[in-house]
């Protein structure tokens, strides 16, 4: 039976599939903290291996790559983090690392949009850091690569520039905490489910944008991303 809403009910949130005219619809966005040592380190912490930890954003934080993305409200540091995205296509608890990677839809080019200084006095206060990172349009996400298409891929440049100046340069193989060893740590808490997207955490090189800037990025074998950042809201 379908339900009938008070209200109309919102549109699913959704993002491209390369090469096709269907999209592949979201419901949740996991993120990983500090998953590179370098950026870690820049950000005082010790990028010993201690276990991930996760952050969410709305599902409708998503933004296509080729939008802009206004200034937004409440920063005067707005920064961008450039990551790998996994794409859930088969719903998992408990996921051995053996089988991670059965549960992978395709794999994308995303941005980590931070409201940095938002970001920095929830860990000075100790509250949640949703204010720094789960923001409107804060989940920008290029087209998915299928695995069929791309496979797994576990090495290759990772890379994000503000008006074609390189700021971001790394290798996924950098990842302290790998893709399969990802989903299996999300999978002990969390029941993962057809349409979550993780972002997997960014390099070393995050810094701040301003209105007018053009951010391009990518991962080998994903193509890239692009979008301006637009007059503040
Ligand atoms: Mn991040």
């Amino acid at each position: 039976m379908t339900a009938s809403f008070v209200i109309d009910p919102p549109a699913t949130a959704s993002v491209a599939v390369d090469g096709s005219a269907e999209r592949f619809p979201v419901r949740r966005i996991f993120c990983v903290g500090r998953n590179y040592a370098a950026h870690a380190r820049e950000m005082g912490t010790d990028p010993d291996r201690e276990p991930p930890f996760f952050f969410t954003k709305p599902a409708d934080a998503v933004v296509d790559s080729g939008g802009a993305v206004p200034y937004p409200p409440e920063t005067s540091n707005f920064h961008f983090e450039i990551e790998l995205v996994v794409a859930i296509g088969q719903a998992g608890f408990r996921i051995p690392e053996g089988k991670a990677l059965d549960h992978v839809y395709g794999y994308a080019v995303g941005i980590d949009l931070t409201r940095r200084d938002l970001q920095g006095q929830a860990k000075d206060t100790g509250r949640p850091w949703d204010w720094g990172k789960a923001f409107d349009l804060s989940a920008p996400c290029a087209p998915l690569h299928t695995v069929a298409n791309a496979g797994h891929p576990a090495a290759g440049r990772i890379w994000l520039a503000v008006n074609d100046d390189v700021k971001q340069d790394a290798d996924i193989n950098e990842l302290i905490w790998s893709v399969p060893e990802i989903i299996s740590i999300c999978s002990q808490s969390m029941r993962l489910a057809p349409g979550d997207l993780i972002y997997t955490g960014t390099p070393a090189g995050v810094g701040p944008m301003v209105a007018g800037d053009r951010v391009t990025g990518g991962v080998d074998g994903l193509g890239e991303i692009a979008l301006t950042i637009g007059d503040p809201v």
